[in-house]
């Protein structure tokens, strides 16, 4: 997955160009700038690529999420319905608006379960965001009839499943609005940043000035812009956007050689008949940016887990026992740990996470084992790896 394995001369033109002329900020500064606005070129490529005809770039994938939330109204009090193995940037960017966070189960797509979804939600529900975890994709149709039938804004995070598709469309185009990460360890970065794309004009607006401090962007003044509401900071720079324009380019090629090393690994676990792997929803093509696969218990999985922690066998993970993916860990989270007060509406709304449990989930993140596919390995290390993961699942089911 990380786009910076591949790292080269196309990167370094594109950071030499701003350095050049010095204007390190997106906005303004147009006589100095000679012509160059990677920010802008970066929007535009990124539309072209996921298929959405506005795109705002951000300075990480968690201002995407927060401000891709904000853009369609969700505040103080909101709930929004989100999964139990995401990233901790999904609770962050929606406590960061005053909204409440609702983590249902997921399913064996090891995303959102609609059949959680319907029943979680309430006459407070505002949106829903389906997290695209590890290159594959969520039951799309049934989340969209589920939040059209309730009148829900539809979010959809794709920082992991960047190159991903479903029916067609690529992944991050298909809910009302998408967000992608470009941080140093997503399919393409730009060392950090972030994009919320939308087909819509108005949450593109939104996104835009909130973005910038709420400034109007009419004119070429900045000091003469107008503030249609509040805004914040979230630029992206030109250096970081600048990487990822030439990162962005490579995409189709990045795809290409995570599904070839992808299929190797797939093949090889195959030949186990107690390895099953993830459900990818009909229509759906993974990004190919891990591998993910199902054991027959926890016990399994954590040896599984173990042999290949011993055996040099690196980047795969079972979940269940990590900080950062899955609800079990997150205790700064459960017992809100925080610098600043929260809200009393926030601090009620999260009561239930002291005594809920998520059976489904951990009955499905127990036993999965999560691979990341790199990018720099030759065809001598992938095979080499697949026989030496063979092997130990082998020893050990
Ligand atoms: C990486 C990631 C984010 C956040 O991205 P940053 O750019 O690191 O802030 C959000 N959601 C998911 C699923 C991610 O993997």
């Amino acid at each position: 997955m990380p786009g910076f394995e591949l790292f080269s001369d196309l990167e370094r033109k594109e950071v030499n160009d701003v350095l050049d002329n010095g204007v390190l900020m997106r906005y303004g500064f147009d006589g100095m700038r000679n012509g160059h606005w990677k920010a802008r070129e970066l929007e535009f490529e990124l539309s072209e690529s996921f298929g959405s005809k506005h795109v705002q770039l951000v300075s990480s994938g968690t201002a995407a999420v927060s401000v891709a939330l904000a853009a369609a109204g969700v505040g103080a009090g909101d709930e929004v319905i989100m999964p139990t193995f995401t990233f901790v940037a999904s609770f962050e960017a929606i406590m960061m608006l005053g909204a409440i966070p609702v983590l249902v189960d997921i399913d064996d797509t090891l995303t959102l379960d609609p059949k959680a979804v319907e029943t979680a939600i309430t006459d407070k529900t505002k949106a829903v965001m389906v997290v695209q975890m590890c290159g594959s994709m969520g039951n799309m149709d049934a989340l969209s009839d589920i939040c059209r039938k309730h009148n829900l804004i539809f979010i959809e995070d794709a920082c992991q499943a960047i190159g991903g598709t479903y029916k067609g469309k690529p992944l991050g185009s298909i809910a009302d609005l998408g967000c992608f990460s470009f941080d140093f360890v997503k399919t393409i970065t730009c060392g950090e940043g972030g994009a919320v794309v939308t087909n819509n004009i108005d949450y593109y607006r939104n996104a835009d000035h909130f973005s910038d401090h709420g400034h109007d962007h009419i004119g070429s003044d900045r000091g003469a812009e107008t503030h249609p509401f509040l805004g914040y900071n979230f630029r992206i720079s030109e250096l970081h956007a600048a990487v990822g324009l030439a990162q962005v380019r490579r995409l189709p090629e990045f795809i290409a050689i995570q599904k070839k090393n992808y299929t190797i690994l797939r093949d090889a676990l195959s030949e186990i008949p107690e390895v099953t792997f993830r459900t990818v929803p009909k229509g759906g093509e993974e990004s190919y940016a891990f591998l993910n696969f199902f054991l027959p218990d926890l016990e399994t999985a954590r040896k599984v887990s173990t042999g290949f922690k011993e055996n040099g066998v690196d980047v795969c993970w079972n979940y269940y026992d990590n900080n950062w993916h899955y609800i079990r860990k997150w205790n700064h989270f459960k017992d809100l740990k925080s610098l600043y007060p929260i809200s009393p509406e926030v601090k009620n709304g999260l009561e239930y996470l002291k005594t809920k449990s998520f059976e489904q989930s951990d009955h499905f993140i127990g036993r999965n084992i999560s691979c990341l596919i790199k990018l720099s390995w030759t065809e001598e290390e992938i095979r080499d790896r697949a026989a030496k993961m063979k092997k130990i699942i082998q020893g050990l089911v």
